[in-house]
């Protein structure tokens, strides 16, 4: 697949703020990320909202998802295994068609080489995963996944038995009712994944911020809650957000190439072999 963002020219200036990053993240403590919609974009998954966005063209899901699956959890069962609503049959097929890019790749390499202690990402399309990521925080779910509105148990699909006869299929711990776990309109984040959330903040000395404006909560609080304790946080956003007069350095390029280059300053192994996975 094709890997957007690898042919931008990374300039002197922005060389020398990369390096700067790099002293930052080598010199820190614990090192936590937070990474939003913008990172999947370079994977060919359009934002939500705006020109092109997926919702633009296929209409938007209801702004009251979780009140509507908890009145008739079989009917969200059955619209689950049958989509038809054009904004979920969309968003499956482009979820489907999704590749991590060098952006993931080199995050999952950050850590590897012991250098990135916790991932918090908002996006639910699993590509942190499967670029090989292990200390995540997926708080918006995954798309991949199911979970028990009760314990908050994950399953595999394959672990859970949907009889179509018999929706919504029960867990197998507690006997809640089995949902998706992307949260949907309207749905609390977990409590456990929020707290877990809270606690690597907590911890980090340093967080990158890559491809999310930050300003949805309660995402929005952790680098400024990083910032709060002296810590540093190091924006990568091809465009200027809410976040940038605040971050302790603001790298402005798509996370793939910016990402490599600092693994690049770092001495990471794992930025070339990223880019040779993708290509
Ligand atoms: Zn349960």
């Amino acid at each position: 697949m094709a890997a957007p963002g690898l042919d931008f020219v990374i300039h002197d200036s922005l060389d020398a703020d990369i390096a700067r990053a790099a002293a930052r993240v080598a010199a820190a403590a614990r090192v936590a990320a937070l990474t939003g919609a913008g990172l999947s974009v370079e994977s060919g998954i359009p934002p939500f909202r705006g020109p092109g966005g997926l919702w633009t063209r296929y209409g938007e899901p209801p702004l009251d998802g979780y009140r509507r699956f908890l009145a008739d959890p079989a009917a969200a069962w059955r619209e689950r295994l049958h989509p038809r609503e054009p904004w979920a049959v969309g968003l499956r097929d482009t979820l489907a068609k999704a590749r991590p890019n060098a952006g993931h790749l080199a995050l999952a390499a950050l850590e590897q080489a012991g250098r990135l202690h916790a991932l918090i990402t908002q996006n639910i399309d699993d590509l942190h995963h499967q670029a090989g990521s292990r200390v995540l925080l997926e708080i918006h779910g995954n798309h991949r996944l199911l979970r028990c509105v009760g314990c908050h148990a994950r399953f595999e699909p394959h672990r859970v038995e949907v009889d179509p006869e018999r929706l919504p299929p029960r867990c197998e711990e507690c006997g809640g009712i089995v949902k998706g776990d992307t949260v949907q309109f309207g749905e609390p984040i977990p409590p456990d994944v929020l707290r877990r959330c809270y606690e690597e903040t907590e911890r980090a000395d340093c967080m990158l911020v890559i491809g999310t404006t930050a300003t949805v909560y309660p995402a929005a609080e952790f680098p400024f809650e990083v910032l709060r304790r002296g810590g540093t946080v190091i924006e990568v956003n091809p465009h200027e957000s809410e976040l940038t007069p605040a971050a302790t350095l603001s790298l402005r390029g798509p996370a793939g190439a910016v990402l490599e280059r600092l693994l690049e300053h770092l001495h990471v192994a794992g930025a070339a072999r990223a880019r040779r996975r993708v290509s």
